[in-house]
């Protein structure tokens, strides 16, 4: 049976991991940044040299590819990928595995001249982890750019996408000219770590993903009444924060009691004003999230959880406005790839589970488009989006070999 070189894709894995590296381990490589851009001329590189057309599009996805040299409707390509951008203070594995994981792959067919009917292709989707516009290279392959945004979108601190993109050389206006003809990617699938401890936990080395979550991203502001913070009497204060405190924590009563056993949610952002020590907060800003692998939980929850926003206003007589930000539907993966993935587990004596993804990816855009599926593997003790994120050099290699035999299966 033909199977992927280990040794290879850890060099790989080990050379990509340079482009950004922090002194103590880790990687800092968000989208467009210098070190980006030396990766992404390191991959160019690395896809020629393994024997493969290479090209880069609009929207700055880089793409290696057997048998094509673009996307067209007429020969429908097999596309496998993910992205090379990370978080700050990120691992070596989230994105990079399944780019390096898919040219593995290719580089093993054209050597093995392995026959395959189908065009097989591998992408590097840019800025998957929206730095400036999360999913930003799916979104436009797919299609799905919100085009009128695009010159006002920006990272937080600031600097613009348009800005950028040109220091990158790249124009961001013509971004959304990467969006591909509709039938032109026949089946799409994604090897990724975990990023969870469901696989390590059971000891499974491949999970097989049946739907990715939603994410709902909601505003909430708190406005009460400023004052002086050692002159007001307790029992007058309409304090703004406190308001907010109590919200969080009715929230996420109401998600673990009222949620399903997949739900989860998070206050990562919160702005209190005039952020004083010695003014009662006036007015107190959080950005509240929301996660679940099934669209009815998930609406529920935000209606449910709009409605106690005034409730908690009410208690504490201020008042409230929830404003939604973004909401990604969860997305099923197609059955046909979930099966022909399980097909080449049992072929390699792998055992599998499935799963859901509880975190986003750029499959969640190509499934819009194609029937697309996702390969998970152990990540140990589930550390994600961590200098110290890992997953067993066997675990790396048995995963790609499922993912070569899923392309092989899927081209044939
Ligand atoms: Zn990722």
């Amino acid at each position: 049976m033909t199977a992927i070189s280990g040794i290879r894709l850890q060099s790989r894995l080990a050379a990509l991991a340079r482009f950004g590296g922090l002194p103590g381990g880790g990687v800092t490589r968000p989208a467009w940044s210098p070190q980006h851009e030396e990766a992404r001329a390191w991959l160019l590189a690395e896809m020629r040299g393994a024997g493969l057309e290479a090209w880069v599009d609009t929207a700055g996805n880089v793409f290696g590819a057997l048998g094509a040299r673009a996307f067209d409707a007429t020969h429908p390509a097999v596309l496998t990928g993910s992205h090379i951008d990370t978080v700050p203070e990120g691992g070596s594995l989230d994105g990079a595995l399944g780019v390096l994981a898919g040219l593995e792959c290719l580089q093993t067919v054209h050597a093995a001249g392995a026959p395959h009917r189908r065009p097989l292709a591998v992408a590097a989707w840019s800025d998957e982890e929206g730095r400036y516009g999360s999913l930003f290279g799916s979104r436009a392959f797919c299609g799905t750019l919100d085009v009128p945004r695009i010159p006002e979108m920006a990272a937080v601190d600031g600097e613009r996408l348009v800005d950028a993109m040109q220091r990158a050389g790249f124009e961001a206006r013509r971004a959304p000219e990467a969006r591909v003809p509709p039938g032109s990617v026949a089946a799409y699938v994604e090897l990724h770590i975990e990023q969870g401890p469901r696989l390590d936990e059971a000891r499974i080395p491949i999970g097989v993903v049946d739907a990715i979550v939603g994410v709902r991203r909601s505003r909430v502001v708190f406005s009460g009444q400023a004052d002086h913070a050692g002159t007001t009497p307790m029992d007058r204060r309409r304090d703004a924060f406190l308001a907010a405190a109590d919200f969080a924590l009715k929230t996420r009563e109401h998600v673990v009691s009222r949620g399903s056993s997949r739900s989860v949610t998070n206050f990562g952002v919160v702005y209190v004003h005039p952020g004083a020590s010695n003014i009662v907060p006036r007015r107190a800003e959080l950005v509240h999230e929301m996660r679940d692998p099934d669209p009815n939980v998930l609406e529920r929850l935000a209606g449910e959880c709009a409605a106690l926003a005034q409730d908690v206003a009410r208690q504490h007589q201020i008042t409230v406005e929830v404003r939604p930000m973004s909401a990604t539907k969860p997305v099923p993966c197609a059955p046909r790839v979930q099966k022909t993935i399980e097909e080449a587990c049992g072929a390699l004596g792998l055992a599998s589970q499935r799963l859901y993804s509880a975190a986003g990816h750029d499959a969640q855009n190509l499934a819009l488009i194609t029937e697309a599926g996702m390969i998970f593997i152990p990540s140990k003790g589930g550390r994600s989006h961590r200098v110290d994120e890992a997953s067993d050099p066997a675990a790396i290699e048995r995963g790609t070999n499922v993912l070569l035999h899923t392309l092989l299966a899927l081209a044939r």
